[in-house]
C-alpha cells in the first residue's frame, strides 16, 4: 500500500460505519459416515459496534456451529466470515467466546488466578494492571468475597460469572456467548441475563448471543435473528426496543409471540 492510499481520507465519513462483523451467504457441513450433513445453510448478517445481536433456533439450528465459525474454531464450506473487513482465519483475543459448560476455567486457578492468567497472556496488561483489572472484574460481577476460590468450591452461576468477568476484562471487539445460562436454574439465569445487560450497556460491548429462549433474546438483544430448524436458515428479523425488554409488559408478550411465530409458522419479523 502507498503512503497516498494511506493518507487519502476516510471515503464514508458520511454513511454508516462498515459493519464490525460480516456474515455473507455461510455454508457450513460437517463429513459424516453417510456424507456431509449440512449444519448451516446460505445466512448471512451483519453486526454493528455497539449491537447486542441474539440468535435464536431450536436445537440442533447449527448455533454452535455458526459460533464456532466466527469464533474462528471451524472454516466455514461456503461464504464468507470477516470481521472489520478482513477473513476470520483462527481464534484471536478480539473475540471471546462464553461457552455453556461451567467447566471453561482452570481447574487448578482461583477465581482471580483464571481473569488475571488471561490478561498476562492477553499481553495487553502489565502483571500489577493484569492483577487489578482482574479484581475489578470479579468485584463487578458480585464475587468480590470468592476471589481466592477454587472453581470446584463454586455453583454453577458462580463459575460462569467467572467466565464473563474474564471475557469482559479481556475487551474483545466482540463477545461470543453460546448459551451461557442455559444450565442454571431460573432464578439464576434471569439474574445473570439482567447483570449481563447492565455491564454491555455500561461498557458499550459488542455481543452476538446464541439461545433457544425467546424470553432471554428479548431481555438480552437489541436485535433478534430467529433461524428455522435443521438445517439452520435465517428465518426472520426483530429489532427490540427498551419498551419490549420489559418483562411482563404487553410489548414483551406481543413479541415472544411474533418471533414463536417466526420459528414455528415461518412467519416474517418486523426488521
Ligand atoms: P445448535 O447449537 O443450534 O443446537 P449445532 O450447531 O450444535 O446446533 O448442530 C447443528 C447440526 O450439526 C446438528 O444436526 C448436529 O447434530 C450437527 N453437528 C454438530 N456438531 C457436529 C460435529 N462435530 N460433527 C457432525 N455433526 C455435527
Ligand atoms: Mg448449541
Amino acid at each position: 500500500m502507498s503512503i497516498l492510499t494511506l493518507a487519502r481520507p476516510a471515503a464514508q465519513s458520511d454513511a454508516r460505519p462498515a459493519p464490525l462483523l460480516q456474515v455473507s451467504d455461510v455454508g457450513i457441513d460437517y463429513p459424516t459416515r453417510d456424507g456431509a450433513l449440512t449444519a448451516v445453510d446460505d445466512v448471512s448478517f451483519d453486526l454493528h459496534a455497539g449491537e447486542r445481536l441474539v440468535l435464536i433456533g431450536p436445537s440442533g439450528s447449527g448455533k454452535s456451529t455458526l459460533l464456532r465459525a466466527i469464533g474462528g474454531f471451524l472454516a466455514p464450506s461456503s461464504g464468507a466470515i470477516l470481521i472489520d473487513g478482513a477473513p476470520i482465519t483462527r481464534p484471536a483475543p478480539d473475540r471471546m467466546t462464553v461457552f455453556q459448560e461451567f467447566d471453561q476455567l482452570l481447574p487448578w486457578r482461583t477465581a482471580l488466578g483464571n481473569v488475571r492468567y488471561a490478561l498476562e497472556r492477553g499481553r495487553k496488561f502489565s502483571r500489577t494492571q493484569a492483577e487489578h483489572e482482574a479484581r475489578e472484574w470479579l468485584i463487578r460481577v458480585g464475587l468480590s468475597r470468592f476471589l481466592d476460590a477454587y472453581p470446584h468450591t463454586l455453583s454453577g452461576g458462580m463459575k460462569q460469572r467467572v467466565a464473563i468477568a474474564r471475557a469482559f476484562a479481556l475487551q474483545p471487539r466482540l463477545l461470543l456467548m453460546d448459551e451461557p445460562f442455559a444450565a442454571l436454574d431460573a432464578l439464576t439465569r434471569r439474574q445473570m441475563q439482567d447483570e449481563l445487560l447492565t455491564l454491555s450497556e455500561e461498557t458499550g460491548s459488542t455481543v452476538l448471543f446464541v439461545t433457544h429462549g425467546i424470553d432471554e433474546a428479548i431481555v438480552v438483544g437489541t436485535r433478534i435473528l430467529a433461524l428455522t430448524a435443521h438445517p439452520g436458515r435465517l428465518a426472520a428479523s426483530f429489532r427490540v426496543s427498551a419498551e419490549d425488554r420489559a418483562r411482563g409488559s404487553a410489548a414483551f408478550a406481543e413479541l415472544e409471540r411474533r418471533i414463536q411465530q417466526s420459528v414455528f409458522d415461518g412467519a416474517t419479523g418486523n426488521a
